[in-house]
């Protein structure tokens, strides 16, 4: 078990009607003049906007609202979304949706807090993040894990690309989490949350060598979790239960929980950046359709091959044959789970039939940096292994 620091501090609100709560929670961190950041519109249509508003205005908060979020969240709109709370003097950025509108507040509260500096510069760190603001999330999709993570993403659109920062500002100070909100969710949203929240595990579990048998655990719990109850919320997302384990797993998935001891690889998400920056698809199904290659391409490493066969024999169950059998056993149900739930697990199914050299090219430059980083802990990723993979994923 490697070194760690666990810290988690997004308090956690849990259960049936619990988003009637944001005003007091606001007003508990310290809030008084509310940003509240929402997305494309289902939040308005579904009537928790005003339920969260009403609340807000019960406990004799001032707030005014940034709509229009869409999913791979934009600078430009961040941006806008600074000069409004810089405006209106906020001290507290409220999301309500998923990871977009999270990322977008987490944004929004970067950027408010230090105004004379270019958000983009603060982004890709050009410029040390010292100060926030304070955030909170009324969650409506399990999915991205934003709500507990230390983490957001934003798409420069300008320039073409998508990327992340990683900081502990990034950390919700509460996070409301009501299942009941997220069965308005079309299926197809749900199918990319369920795969998300599964990758964001399995994304810190292929690690070589790493023996952490209570991280393990976890993360193998989680990971049977969600593919006992995915199916179940795809089928009828107003099972409540079945959705709370799927919300609380989402959470959890994402913390830093099952990272304990070993950290993590996020190569994947690397490559599902990369597509939703050039084509906008959604990020879970980007990593759903590369994610078999990924594996395919790394579970014979050494390494990591023992590991493969521990999560087909604890995940699926999968006890009879080598760890080599076992192990492209476990990879092939995975990539069966994700096409079950609809999800593309090739750039064919993700509608991008026929990429052409050049553009898996430009993908693979894109994922890593312009070949300056090389992804992975594996076997080491550069711009020609990482077009590899894009070519196995065709
Ligand atoms: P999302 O992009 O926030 O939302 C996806 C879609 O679902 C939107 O069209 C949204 O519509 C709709 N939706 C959300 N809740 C709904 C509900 N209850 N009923 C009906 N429709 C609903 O989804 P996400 O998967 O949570 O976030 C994806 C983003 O997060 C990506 O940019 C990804 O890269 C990023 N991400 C962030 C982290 C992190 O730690 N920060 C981790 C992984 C991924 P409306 O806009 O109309 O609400
Ligand atoms: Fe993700």
């Amino acid at each position: 078990m490697d070194q760690f620091i666990q810290y988690t501090p997004t308090e956690v609100v849990f259960g049936k009607e619990t988003e009637n709560q944001a005003g007091a929670e606001v007003k508990k961190w310290g809030g008084t003049k509310v940003l509240v950041v929402y997305g494309g519109g289902s939040a308005k249509r579904s009537g928790l906007l005003d339920r969260v508003e009403a609340s807000l205005a019960k406990e004799g908060l001032a707030f005014e609202e940034l709509g229009g979020v869409k999913p791979n969240p934009r600078l430009a709109l961040a941006e806008e979304g600074v000069k409004k709370a810089v405006e209106m003097q906020a001290d507290f950025i409220l999301a309500v949706g998923g990871g977009s509108s999270i990322d977008t507040a987490k944004a929004v509260a970067h950027g408010a807090a230090n105004p004379e500096e270019a958000l983009w510069d603060i982004w890709t760190k050009k410029v040390p993040l010292t100060k926030s603001l304070p955030v909170g999330a009324v969650l409506t999709i399990p999915a991205a894990g934003s709500e507990m993570s230390d983490s957001a993403v934003l798409t420069n659109e300008a320039i073409g690309k998508k990327a992340g920062i990683n900081t502990p500002f990034n950390r919700c100070k509460f996070a409301i989490m009501n299942p009941e909100l997220a069965a308005t969710l079309p299926k197809y949203q749900i199918a990319c949350g369920v795969t998300d929240i599964m990758m964001h595990t399995m994304e810190r579990y292929f690690i070589p060598e790493s023996q952490c048998e209570m991280t393990d655990e976890i993360a193998e719990g989680l990971l049977r979790t969600v593919i006992k109850n995915g199916p179940k919320v795809l089928e009828n997302p107003s099972d409540y239960n079945a959705m709370a384990e799927i919300m609380w797993c989402g959470s959890l998935s994402h913390n830093g929980l099952t990272e304990c001891g070993r950290g993590k690889d996020f190569s994947v998400h690397k490559f599902g950046h990369a597509l939703s920056a050039k084509y906008d698809v959604a990020h879970g199904a980007s990593l759903a359709a590369v994610w078999g290659a990924w594996a395919k391409y790394q579970y014979d490493e050494e390494t990591v091959l023992w590991r493969f066969a521990r999560f087909a024999e604890k995940v699926w169950g999968i006890t009879e044959g080598s760890d080599h059998k076992r192990a492209t056993e476990g990879i092939e149900r995975t990539v069966a789970f994700f096409h079950s739930l609809g999800m593309p697990t090739s750039l064919h199914e993700l509608d991008i039939p026929n990429p052409s050299d050049e553009d898996l090219r430009a993908l693979s430059m894109d994922a890593t940096q312009q070949d300056t980083v090389k992804l992975s802990r594996i076997r080491k990723l550069g711009a020609q292994e990482v077009y590899e993979i894009y070519q196995m994923a065709r």
